[in-house]
């Protein structure tokens, strides 16, 4: 129906760009990754800081 293709990828429905689970969700960086995918990126990313 047409709801569902407004709701596909809405405002509302953030995930993780990498699991897709809304579980400790990152936008800091505007990077839309959870906590777990972020450590692992964070490396790449020169995060090492944060970890
Ligand atoms: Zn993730």
């Amino acid at each position: 129906m047409e709801e569902e293709k407004k709701r596909r990828f809405g405002k509302g429905s953030r995930r993780c760009i990498r699991c897709g689970t809304h579980d400790g969700l990152i936008r800091r960086y505007n990077l839309n990754i959870c906590r777990r995918c972020f450590r692992e990126v964070a490396e790449k990313l020169g995060f090492k800081k944060y970890m």
